[in-house]
């Protein structure tokens, strides 16, 4: 009898199986485990990663259970995604496919393309599997506190909740119908980065007038023009120099096309998101597809000749 078996039989809770360790999943793997998700919801986790290091690792930190393959995934009465982008979904969903248990619930964490999204969602239903999307908001830190935000799309909204809940302890908000919660993040991240390229540009003009980005940050962030970036990030991540916060550029790059492409966002050369497009893409060229996304502001200061400290 192997593990998962084990566990069907199990009185309380269900078994979930998480794959994907990355930044992301790790945290959300870890608050499944821990007990204050509550033995009634789940009664015990299960992870797989491409690396299977890291599912080891993951097991001798969090008394989660590493399974050897994907198909021993399968078999859990719960699964949760946290991959790259929903290429990586859809190649899972396909090469699991009959091996997926039916009446199974899918909670994908990816912050993924809704229409692809859709397109796996209805592959699933037709194998008995019923799927939400379920991209988060708040970082690797967020992650590993349990204090996300989770944007979900899908009918089975109540049914994933309970479990959402357990590393999703912000906030968890039902945007609408399966690929909804991609689309709210997306759009989402197109803010974010927006807001830090528009708080860099602005005290780059402010240093080149001769005033301290610290200084105009003190009197912008008790001011209407201040933002999460202007509070956090570019305090913490770009005048520390750290550019470290734990989001790839290239899966930020990824959320900016999803919004121009997946929602149809025009560029009638007016429209300031594919402009900071144009910038992601410079950077990430520069930089690579792994650097920290806050590099983009090291895009500008190239730009401006001038960094922002010093
Ligand atoms: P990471 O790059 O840190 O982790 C990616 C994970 O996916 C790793 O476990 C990796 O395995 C696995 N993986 C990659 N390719 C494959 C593949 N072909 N087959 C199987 N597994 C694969 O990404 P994040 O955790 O940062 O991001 C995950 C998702 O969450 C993305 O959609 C991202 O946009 C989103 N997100 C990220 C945030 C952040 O701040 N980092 C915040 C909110 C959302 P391996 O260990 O083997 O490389």
């Amino acid at each position: 009898m192997d593990a998962l078996q084990d566990n069907d039989e199990m009185q309380h809770g269900q078994t979930v199986s998480c794959i994907g360790l990355g930044a992301m999943g790790w945290g959300i793997a870890s608050n499944l485990a821990s007990k204050q998700a509550g033995e009634s919801v789940v009664s015990q986790v299960f992870v797989w990663n491409r690396t299977k290091s890291k599912s080891e690792q993951h097991a001798a930190t969090f008394g989660t259970k590493c399974v050897e393959t994907l198909a021993e995934a399968a078999r859990a009465d719960v699964l949760v995604t946290c991959l790259p982008t929903s290429t990586e979904v859809a190649a899972i969903a396909n090469e699991l496919g009959p091996n997926l248990r039916k009446g199974m619930l899918w909670i994908d964490c990816t912050s993924g393309d809704p229409v692809t999204t859709q397109k796996i969602a209805n592959f699933l239903f037709n194998l008995g599997v019923d799927m939400v999307d379920c991209p988060v908001s708040g970082g690797p830190d967020g992650a590993m506190s349990g204090n996300l935000t989770a944007m979900v799309g899908g009918a089975s909204f109540s049914r994933a909740e309970p479990f959402i809940s357990c590393f999703a302890k912000k906030m968890v908000v039902h945007c609408g119908s399966i690929g909804a919660g991609d689309a709210v993040k997306a759009a989402n991240n197109c803010l974010n980065v927006s807001h830090l390229v528009l708080g860099a540009e602005a005290l780059l003009a402010l240093a080149k007038f001769g005033v301290r980005p610290d200084i105009a940050l003190e009197a912008i962030n008790a001011s209407s023009g201040r933002s999460l970036q202007t509070e956090v990030r570019l305090p913490t991540e770009v005048l520390s120099r750290k550019f470290h916060y734990g989001f790839k550029m290239g899966l930020m790059l990824k959320d900016v096309n999803t919004a121009i492409q997946g929602l149809g966002m025009q560029d009638d050369g007016v429209s300031l998101i594919p402009r900071v497009k144009e910038i992601l893409v410079m950077s990430t060229d520069k930089h690579g597809f792994d650097a920290d996304y806050t590099n983009v502001v090291k895009t500008l200061e190239d730009r401006a000749g001038l960094n922002l400290v010093g």
